[in-house]
């Protein structure tokens, strides 16, 4: 049914570890989907010292939740510079309160009115999550963040220890991705969840519910049968 399919945006429901990052970076190899991941653009305003940069240094470093006020600008002017992108975009990490929902659905309604928004539930288990996040590797190239494992059920173990097999930079863990602070993570996270799901409902939108307890290759199969179909 490839004449229905338009642009569409996904939004992910999904505690830090589930994947999202690496199915969005799957997407935007294989599909030519673009990603925002506000993770990654908070860690580069911070690797740059940018004013914002400040402002958010402590919230990441500590595993807390940036302001939603200056979430939303950061987002604002990301689709204001993509507004001529006719390609699907994954939203990797955003909206993750209620607030940053309503902000975004107005955005949308002004800007994208012909967009089709699908929401995403990613379904992991704590322990599992926290196994993963702990295992984590990410390149400290920031202009690359490529995410890696040292776990072998993962198949995402890098092709040489300790080094980027896309841009050969040192691999590094995330001062986030330490067992306190993943912890703080996602209880921040499910403190959320419950509240973004019923947000949604509320406002007609379907959800899309994958587990995403197997490999990476088993999961991005299963969401291309699912997403992929509807959106170009
Ligand atoms: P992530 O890479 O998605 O795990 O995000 C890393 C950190 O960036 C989070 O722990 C927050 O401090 C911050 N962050 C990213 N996206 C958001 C968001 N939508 N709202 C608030 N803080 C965010």
């Amino acid at each position: 049914m490839t004449q229905d399919k338009q642009q569409g945006i996904i939004i992910f429901i999904a505690p830090p570890g589930a994947g999202k990052g690496s199915i969005s970076q799957k997407c935007v190899k294989e599909l030519g989907w673009e990603q925002l991941s506000t993770g990654n653009l908070c860690r580069k305003n911070i690797e740059k010292g940018t004013e914002l940069g400040q402002k958010i240094d402590f919230a990441i470093k500590s595993g807390r939740l940036v302001s939603d006020d200056l979430i939303v600008a950061m987002v604002r002017d990301w689709f204001l510079m993509s507004q001529d992108k006719k390609k699907t975009i994954l939203l990797d990490g955003f909206p993750r309160t209620v607030p940053q929902a309503m902000a975004f659905k107005d955005m949308i309604e002004t800007d994208f009115p012909l967009t089709k928004v699908l929401i995403v539930q990613l379904k992991v288990s704590d322990e599992e999550l926290t196994k993963r996040l702990t295992s984590r590797l990410t390149c400290s190239n920031k202009n690359c963040q490529e995410v890696y494992s040292v776990l072998e059920s993962s198949g995402m173990v890098p092709q040489e220890p300790m080094q980027c097999d896309v841009c050969q930079s040192r691999l590094m863990q995330r001062s986030d991705d330490n067992i306190d602070t993943v912890r703080d993570r996602l209880s921040n996270y499910h403190r959320h969840e419950d509240d973004l799901l019923d947000y949604y409902s509320s406002i007609s939108l379907p959800i899309v519910q994958i587990n995403v307890e197997n490999s990476l290759d088993k999961v991005f199969d299963q969401f291309k049968s699912k997403i992929g179909a509807q959106v170009l």
